[in-house]
């Protein structure tokens, strides 16, 4: 039968689940590229709270990523200025250099084909380490809560997928982007009426784009997020990654995508076996001039 409790009460017993099977355990790992503060409308955690949570666990290095919309009907858009998010990286990064933290000031912008060019305009005024972009879902979107049971019906697997993967091919061939974040975060707004399995039952429909992806010279992120939510597994899911490899796609790269400091480096390690299971053994990354490979130092 399925699930009508609230989303939010079923990814919460998720997340414990989780911890009891050790996915809290995450240690001695040299990056997490995708990570959300206060600066971020969904995310309530301290940047000094994952600082320390860094060190006690030996994070070396952190992508600190808050939300930059350009669609005014989403949370992100105005939310938070350059100039406040660039200070709270840059000051945390002088603070914590000494105890053998990196902090990179990043930012994760929700992609739209129609704002592509402002999009292109807005980064190339403000600078940053390392950018993500990302397809999220906006008031309007077809896998909204209320929307998303009349979408699916009656639609082919590839048509209800259509919309998401277009744009996440668009932000892929933008060029805009070091790396995609969560490429198929659909599948968390699809449960309970298209599973994370029949996805995986048709994996063609991501061939377009992983050639994207690799043509473009984009990153392919595993985001860990996946883990504490309704997928229960990471995205993309581990064949996915495979599948990239095997098409040439030389570039991937590993964010918890917190939002509270209790999700600190939930799921990291499991992320990093994926990765290296896949035959990776550097993750793409970037400190604000030209990409650079980081080492994966003994992944447990
Ligand atoms: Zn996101
Ligand atoms: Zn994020």
């Amino acid at each position: 039968m399925a699930d009508t409790r609230p989303r939010a009460d079923i990814e919460h017993e998720v997340w414990k689940a989780g911890l009891a099977a050790g996915l809290g355990d995450a240690r001695d790992l040299p990056l997490d590229a995708h990570l959300h503060t206060i600066r971020s409308p969904d995310a309530d955690a301290m940047l000094e709270a994952y600082c320390a949570l860094a060190v006690e666990r030996g994070i070396a290095e952190l992508a600190i990523t808050d939300h930059v919309d350009f669609d005014p009907t989403m949370p992100a858009y105005g939310f938070a200025s350059f100039a406040d998010r660039e200070r709270d990286v840059r000051e945390a990064a002088a603070r914590w250099a000494d105890r053998g933290l990196a902090i990179r000031f990043g930012v994760e912008v929700t992609y739209e084909r129609r704002a592509e060019n402002e999009i292109r305009a807005w980064l190339a005024r403000h600078p940053h380490d390392y950018v993500i972009g990302s397809v999220h879902i906006s008031a309007a979107s077809p896998y909204k809560a209320s929307n998303v049971a009349s979408f699916v019906a009656g639609r082919s697997l590839a048509d209800i997928v259509a919309p998401y993967f277009d744009e996440v091919i668009g932000a892929a061939r933008s060029g805009l982007f070091d790396t995609i974040g969560h490429l198929d975060f659909v599948k968390r707004y699809l449960v309970p009426h298209v599973l994370p399995a029949d996805l995986a039952a048709a994996p063609e429909l991501y061939e377009p784009v992983l050639e994207a992806l690799v043509e473009s010279g984009t990153a392919l992120e595993v985001n860990v997020s996946g883990l504490r939510q309704l997928p229960r597994e990471t995205y993309p899911a581990a064949p996915i990654v495979a599948r990239y490899r095997a098409l040439g796609g030389g570039h991937v790269t590993i964010g918890s995508d917190a939002h509270r400091t209790e999700w600190f480096s939930y799921g990291l390690s499991e992320a990093y076996r994926l990765v290296t299971a896949a035959g990776y053994d550097a993750l793409a990354f970037r400190r604000g001039e030209r990409r650079v490979a980081v080492p994966i130092r003994n992944p447990t």
